[in-house]
């Protein structure tokens, strides 16, 4: 590589550093094409917000999100990916050379490998956005230890909220699951292991018509959907677990389904060739970190056949 151009000019530009993105990295540097990662926050992505990865195969301890997603980059960069801390500023996808910009700088790609994952759904109800940091949360890793002692509300019914209500009981006096249904959508065992904790208590059938507090969270406002009745519950922290939006609005020209979701074929091919979704972005089953590890790795060997 010569002058300052041609350092931009990648053969593959992978849009996200979680599990999939970094995966297909490490399969394309491998392979030994020329690949770029941009990620604006902690390689690892969604899971770097994990205490503990339990699920994924050959880690029969676990293992902690932020050292996973340290392990993937080191990983990819053994192999000669580039990874820059940058935010996405446009993306063009069509013809032979994709362009990124962003805000360490333009970028060429011959591939693209869209796995900007997702981000948290707010509930958008009253106080949601004042009180944000100021005792509502969407990360029990990283918020749980403040407070210690401390009555928390953890909203929805998902594995997320059921998994992150049991952290936060290492550190809460006492945690609170609100669920707008009488039942729970996360997977029996986490179920079984929830209803069973002497700290746990759930609201059924309940929903959060607001966040109250002047400097920081005093209360939330919910309301029993089968009786139309209102409560007021002291809470010192809220921790919002009610799914995800995906970071798909940059990509034009992909199709997408009705929530946003970018939808591939098996082999994570978009409409437009030579650009590839993986992981949580895409429509898929299971979003887990091992899918979207899989999905990175069926990209960049797809990748490697369309530019041969
Ligand atoms: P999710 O599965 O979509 O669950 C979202 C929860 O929030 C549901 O219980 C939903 O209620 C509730 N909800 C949605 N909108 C709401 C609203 N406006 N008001 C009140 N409640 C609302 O999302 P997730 O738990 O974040 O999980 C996302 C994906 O990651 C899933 O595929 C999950 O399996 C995966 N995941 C896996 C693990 C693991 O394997 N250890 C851990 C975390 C996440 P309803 O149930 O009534 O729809």
């Amino acid at each position: 590589m010569g002058s300052e151009k041609q350092e931009q000019n990648y053969d593959m530009l992978i849009l996200g550093a979680g599990p999939a993105g970094l995966t297909a990295a490490i399969y394309a540097s491998r392979a030994g094409l020329s690949a770029l990662v941009c990620e604006e926050k902690l390689s690892g992505g969604e899971i770097s917000a994990t205490e503990q990865l339990d699920n994924f195969p050959g880690f029969p301890e676990g293992i902690n999100g932020i050292e996973f997603g340290m392990r993937l980059e080191q990983q990819a960069q053994r192999f000669g990916t580039r990874i820059v801390s940058a935010s996405i500023e446009t993306v063009e996808l069509d013809g032979e050379w994709k362009r990124v910009v962003t805000t360490a700088g333009e970028f060429l790609g011959r591939t693209v490998v869209i796995a900007t994952g997702t981000q948290p759904r707010n509930l958008g109800v009253p106080g949601e956005e004042k009180l944000r940091g100021r005792g509502i949360s969407y990360c029990a890793t990283c918020d749980g230890p403040f407070f210690r002692d401390k009555m928390v509300a953890v909203i929805g019914g998902g594995d997320s909220a059921v998994e992150e209500a049991l952290y936060l009981t290492r550190f809460a006096g006492g945690v609170l699951l609100v669920h707008r249904r009488d039942m729970l959508r996360a997977v029996p065992y986490l179920q079984e292991k929830l209803l069973n904790h002497p700290n746990v208590k759930v609201l059924w059938d309940t929903v959060v018509k607001g966040f109250a507090g002047e400097a920081k969270l005093e209360k939330i406002l919910v309301q029993n959907v089968r009786n139309d009745s209102m409560a007021e519950v002291p809470v010192d922290g809220a921790f919002l677990y009610v799914g995800r939006i995906p970071n798909s609005s940059f990509f034009n020209g992909v199709e997408k389904d009705a929530n946003g979701y970018i939808i591939t074929n098996d082999e994570m091919e978009t409409k437009i060739p030579g650009v590839y979704a993986v992981g949580d972005i895409r429509r898929k089953f299971l979003r887990q970190v091992v899918t979207a590890a899989a999905d990175g790795a069926i990209a960049a060997m797809v990748a490697v056949r369309y530019l041969a």
